[in-house]
């Protein structure tokens, strides 16, 4: 029931409405698998990965378990360890870090760029070392970080680059697209992301033969074949039924990137329009974001937030705090070294953003956010 005083709440993605437009192509994709019965690496998966692969531009794409395991196997196949440092963003989502530090290595914080939020590249020179073994670049919020400006540093040092584009997939820089721009780009199929499947899902990308052949066999406890454990590895398998949702969703994903592409360039208009000053990140001439997050600085974070759930618009914050002050991660860095990481951690506020998103809800949102910084 809505009244004229309390309107309906708004999903923050609204991942219902996108399933009532797909329900007939998901529903087959998943009987499909039900019926033939092969739960794991069944004909989707490899049905999967060449339509991802295709979609990116490289030659392998490896499903995995998530987009965390990606990132973990990327580092395995990669033979990173103890003693290693692999050099990464402050600002992004600690699972970068997380499978850093698991294999034992160091992850090396760089502090990010203030309008876009990415890490900044000018920086990652001057922390190389001779135990630098990778840069992990993330793609936050959907945009790629300044990617030949960090191959070009990664080149001049011998380092391999892997690409966290779990938050980026579907988007491009300078025409390539996110997660085909590195030795390794690594995505996530988390429900929310801009490819979500139900469940926890993700992949690696790769043009190099060799470490595609070591992501297979990583995926699967290390097997060259059956009950022939040639390194260690991990169950890290992407399931058959997850893959048939990825298959479900692909036919509508190129018009979703267009509507997330349209509904992000009326937010800004709208922001402009609302007087309130408040403003979207950047995104670079260059590339394009696929808006993951549609995320704002605000000042009294706190107080804005209130201020819109009490009218039924939910916002998130990614991230509250950047990695150097979380206590799993502050013993590999001072807690002063990423100012601006902190600057963004203080102010960063999302809106509610999917390609089901209307705009007569886009303009209750902004009219909201403008009336709560007004107060
Ligand atoms: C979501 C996310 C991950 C992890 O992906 P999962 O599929 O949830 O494991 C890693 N890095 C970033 C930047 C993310 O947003």
């Amino acid at each position: 029931m809505t009244s004229p005083t309390k309107p309906a709440p708004i999903e923050f993605i609204n991942l219902k409405a996108q399933y009532a437009a797909l329900r007939d192509n998901i529903n087959a994709r998943i009987q499909a698998v039900l019926d033939h019965g092969q739960y794991i690496l069944g004909p989707e998966v490899q049905e999967a990965e060449q339509k991802l692969a295709q979609h990116v531009g490289v030659k392998h794409c490896v499903t995995m378990a998530s987009g965390t395991d990606a990132l973990l196997v990327a580092l395995m196949a990669l033979e990173i360890g103890p003693g290693d440092e692999v050099i990464t963003s402050a600002f992004t989502f600690a699972a970068t870090a997380e499978v850093i530090a698991l294999v034992g290595a160091k992850p090396v914080f760089i502090d990010v760029e203030p309008d876009t939020c990415n890490i900044d590249v000018a920086k990652i020179e001057a922390r190389i070392t001779s135990r630098t073994r990778a840069i992990m670049p993330v793609s936050l919020y959907g945009q790629c970080a300044d990617m030949d400006e960090l191959n070009a540093c990664a080149v001049r040092h011998g380092l391999p680059v892997i690409e966290d584009a779990a938050q980026s997939f579907g988007a491009t820089y300078k025409g390539r697209k996110s997660g085909g721009l590195s030795t390794i780009g690594c995505t996530s199929f988390f429900p929310s992301k801009p490819l979500g499947c139900y469940g926890d899902g993700g992949a690696l990308f790769t043009n190099d033969d060799r470490l595609a052949q070591a992501a297979r066999e990583i995926r699967v406890h290390g097997q060259s074949k059956r009950y022939t454990h040639t390194r260690i590895g991990i169950g890290g398998r992407m399931d058959t039924l997850q893959c048939a949702v990825i298959l479900g969703k692909l036919d509508r994903f190129e018009w979703e990137l267009g509507r997330r592409a349209e509904l992000a360039a009326r937010y800004q208009q709208l922001l402009e329009a609302s007087g309130s000053g408040i403003r979207a990140t950047t995104v670079r001439a260059d590339r394009d974001s696929v808006w993951a997050q549609f995320t704002v600085l605000v000042e009294r974070r706190d107080f804005v937030q209130e201020q819109l759930k009490a009218k039924g618009i939910p916002t998130a914050v990614h991230y509250p705090m950047s990695l150097n002050h979380q206590p799993a991660y502050a013993a590999y860095c001072c807690p002063e070294c990423c100012p601006v990481s902190d600057r963004l951690a203080a102010r960063v506020m999302s809106l509610p953003m999917s390609p089901d998103l209307d705009f007569a809800e886009q303009d209750r949102i902004v009219a909201a956010l403008a009336e709560a910084v007004r107060q």
